[in-house]
């Protein structure tokens, strides 16, 4: 059982639907917000996809923004809220990523407009009211019930077309937030069971997408992992595995999901030596000796990078992101310790397996 003496459950009045080819309910989505003005958001590689979109709206697009960047810069959100004021925008579309789940998120913060998500990888920020953004070379991270998105639509068609490598990497962010969640500090029984399911639905339907990656059906169960694990990132703390993906992410430039891929057995092998019975969950699903090989495994078997060389990462770099994962003391299972943090991050680096 999940139960435990005392919690503090918070869940957000979200509005989920599911299916394939659920995309095409959007103008309905609008309106039952009571929104006439919508404005679509894509990336530029996804604006085929906005067209799509307001092509459903008919009258209800009121415009198109596709310039939807990585990391949130503040000068886009800008002029992104600009135009949206410019249009008379009364709701958000953004169809794609983290990416423009965050310039969605980022125009809600400026405006209070409501949210419609339609997710295409499974990054799970769609789940979630924290929005991290950049500027000036800094990311800054913020906590706010406005950018909580309203109404997701989960639609199996649309992750279909999720190049192979990303489908993989993208998988093992959404797991990464779930495998964090299972010894959160402030967890909860139902973050705890959502932790549980979402790790599970990744473990039988990520091996059925790579073997047919048009298999609708197995493609939505790895959605259905997105949105549970998504929604425990929203709701308990996360550690040093986020710490240690936001510090690389952040000053080293390296790329989101495949970051997450890499570091993921290391920093949860790191901290299955203190709470193993917490992490017991992983074996349990995954099989292993431990959950930070459960997961290597997984990872080596589903192809996943493996190692940070392989993403950019120089090796003369990795005292300098120990120090940095180290600066700001923050709560994890076990103590965060600079020599120990040097040895995982030449571990990842090198694509060892996790000790
Ligand atoms: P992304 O949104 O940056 O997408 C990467 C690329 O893949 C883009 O060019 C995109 O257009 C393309 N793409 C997306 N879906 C596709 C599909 N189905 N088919 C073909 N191409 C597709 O990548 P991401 O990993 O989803 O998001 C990463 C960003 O999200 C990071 O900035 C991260 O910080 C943020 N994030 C935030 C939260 C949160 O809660 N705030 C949670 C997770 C991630």
């Amino acid at each position: 059982s999940h139960f435990r003496d005392e919690f503090t459950a918070r869940t957000p009045a979200v509005r989920v639907r599911f299916g394939a080819g659920v995309r095409r309910k959007i103008a309905e989505e609008v309106e039952a917000l009571g929104a006439k003005r919508a404005l679509i958001l894509t990336t530029p590689h996804q604006a085929d996809t906005a067209d799509e979109f307001a092509e459903y709206l008919g009258p209800l697009a009121v415009g198109r923004f596709t310039e939807a960047a990585m990391h949130t810069p503040v000068d886009l959100s800008e002029r992104a809220t600009a135009y949206a004021r410019e249009v008379g925008a009364d709701v958000l579309v953004a169809v794609g990523g983290g990416s423009t789940t965050g310039l969605g998120k980022a125009i809600a913060l400026r405006t209070d407009l409501p949210q419609i998500v339609v997710p295409t990888t499974y990054a799970g920020s769609e789940a979630t009211p924290i929005l991290g953004q950049t500027e000036g070379g800094r990311k800054t991270t913020l906590t706010d019930a406005k950018v909580q998105p309203e109404v997701i639509l989960y639609d199996a068609e649309l992750v279909a077309s999720l190049p192979t490598e990303m489908t993989v990497t993208s998988a093992l962010n959404a797991m990464a937030h779930a495998a964090e969640g299972l010894y959160a500090r402030d967890r909860n029984p139902i973050s705890s069971l959502m932790a549980v399911e979402g790790l599970s639905a990744f473990k039988s339907a990520l091996p059925k997408v790579l073997e047919n990656p048009q298999d609708l059906s197995a493609r939505g169960e790895t959605l259905y992992g997105a949105w549970l694990c998504g929604s425990v990132l929203g709701q308990v703390g996360m550690a040093l595995h986020h710490k240690l993906c936001h510090t690389l992410g952040g000053s080293f430039d390296l790329p989101h999901a495949e970051t997450h891929a890499v570091i993921l057995p290391h920093a949860i092998a790191y901290n299955a030596q203190a709470v193993p019975e917490l992490l017991a969950p992983i074996t349990e699903i995954y099989g292993g000796e431990n959950a930070g090989l459960a997961l290597h495994d997984f990872a080596t078997r589903m192809g996943a990078p493996l190692a940070l060389r392989d993403l950019g990462m120089k090796e003369s770099d990795l005292d300098r992101a120990a120090d940095l994962a180290v600066e700001n003391p923050y709560w994890n299972p076990r103590p965060i310790e600079r020599d120990a943090i040097r040895s995982l991050l030449q571990a990842a680096w090198a694509g060892d397996t996790p000790r």
